[in-house]
């Protein structure tokens, strides 16, 4: 199992107030441990846009332009979501027009694809098509994505699951209705997509779990095709009293049944405890959690997302880069624990993880001793979800886990 991560011998806190004091002896992660947030999210924002420049080298200009995959997940949808993140942070416009033109590109790409999700399909393209639009002033460009938008269609065999199913559709009216404007997409639309989500959960629940979907024949519990990420694109939207209290019921059924370790299974019945990814396990469902803190109020969420930190923490410096099933992806827990609860300690883990990726992830990638993912410069897999993180390190209070907190 250890080699899946490894050992997290950093410190467990170092205060803001003793930064810089690291003798000049210490090993250069350990100077980069004290140093104080200003200087390093400037050093780590100059290792971001270098990356960004190496992700369109490599994945954009060096495809000649084309899109092969447009996801958001491993294809160009991803370059052009980091090249906006890139411009919130520097309010560079090049990088803003580049995203456009990366998208427009997409759009042509996923015309006639049957996904229709916010990270693997047409939803996605649609919906940063129109933020991106918005930002750039183009309203004409922005309401046709728009309206390409409402054209999606739902096939009623879709799965409910985030990557591909209902959950990932509904994720991506969310994002629209809070970045271009509320009722961008209309709740009757997002209600009968919630209406979808529920009816075919209960279905497959039970007693002490209200809510249960099934993805490729297995009962999945984490963010990407299972209960905790369909229960996250749940709690963006307004549900009804009776669905609010399953929503709760799923997740105090998941925190009941948990590894005695703390982290959580992949599938239902499945007892092997070792994957501590944002797809399966600790991470995804600390997110969710996080989000039920916020949204229903409950110590007992909250503590379960203190938990799951813990687990990250202890067992998630994983020997991958991305935001999937990587480091940076587990780094974004530490960040929405912060946000959260406003402890800076949470703030000193989001710092630590991603000063061992400053420091160390390219000469492990090239040592081989870390992966560097099967698509190495992608969003979800790769160094662009590094870039991501270190882009949401500026302004830590912002930093939002892409495509997975609003
Ligand atoms: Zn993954």
């Amino acid at each position: 199992m250890a080699d899946r991560f490894f050992p997290n011998e950093m410190p467990d806190y170092i205060p803001e107030t003793h930064s810089a004091s690291a003798s000049a002896s210490a090993d250069s992660l350990t100077r980069l441990l004290h140093l104080p947030l200003k200087t390093l999210s400037d050093r780590l924002n100059t290792d971001a846009l270098a990356i960004k420049d190496t992700v369109v080298k490599e994945s954009w200009l060096g495809l000649g332009k084309r899109v092969r995959d447009f996801s958001l997940y491993t294809g160009a949808m991803g370059i052009a979501f980091l090249l906006f993140k890139a411009y919130q942070v520097t309010g560079d416009k090049t990088d803003l027009a580049l995203s456009s033109r990366i998208i427009q590109a997409c759009q042509a790409a996923s015309r006639g694809s049957r996904r229709v999700t916010f990270i693997c399909g047409e939803a996605g393209v649609c919906a940063l098509g129109a933020v991106v639009a918005h930002h750039t002033g183009d309203e004409n460009l922005c309401q046709h994505y728009i309206s390409q938008f409402k054209e999606i269609k739902l096939p009623p065999d879709l799965p409910d699951e985030l990557l591909y199913g209902r959950a990932g559709f509904l994720w991506a009216c969310s994002f629209l209705n809070k970045h271009v404007g509320p009722n961008t997409v209309s709740s009757t639309r997002t209600r009968a997509v919630v209406d979808e989500i529920i009816r075919s959960g209960r279905q497959m629940g039970k007693e002490n779990c209200p809510l249960m979907y099934q993805w490729h024949e297995k009962r999945y519990w984490g963010a990407a095709h299972g209960i905790a990420g369909i229960m996250n694109a749940l709690m963006d939207v307004e549900l009804k009293p009776d669905e609010a209290e399953d929503v709760k019921g799923t997740l105090r059924y998941m925190i009941k049944h948990r590894f005695p370790s703390g982290n959580y299974p992949s599938s239902e019945g499945n007892e092997t405890d070792k994957l501590i990814h944002w797809c399966h396990g600790a991470p995804g469902v600390a997110l969710t959690m996080v989000k039920a803190a916020k949204v229903f109020q409950g110590e007992e969420f909250l503590q379960a997302a203190i938990d799951a930190g813990d687990v990250v923490w202890n067992r998630g410096l994983l020997k991958r880069v991305g935001i999937c099933h990587g480091i940076s992806g587990n780094a974004y827990v530490f960040l929405s624990l912060y946000q959260l609860t406003g402890k800076p300690e949470y703030l000193y883990r989001a710092k630590a993880f991603a000063c061992f990726l400053h420091d160390r992830a390219q000469t492990l990638m090239s040592e081989g001793i870390m992966h560097k993912g099967d698509r190495p410069y992608s969003l979800f897999e790769g160094i662009g979800g590094m870039a991501s993180l270190f882009l949401d390190m500026t302004e830590p209070s912002q930093a939002k886990f892409p495509a997975y907190e609003l």
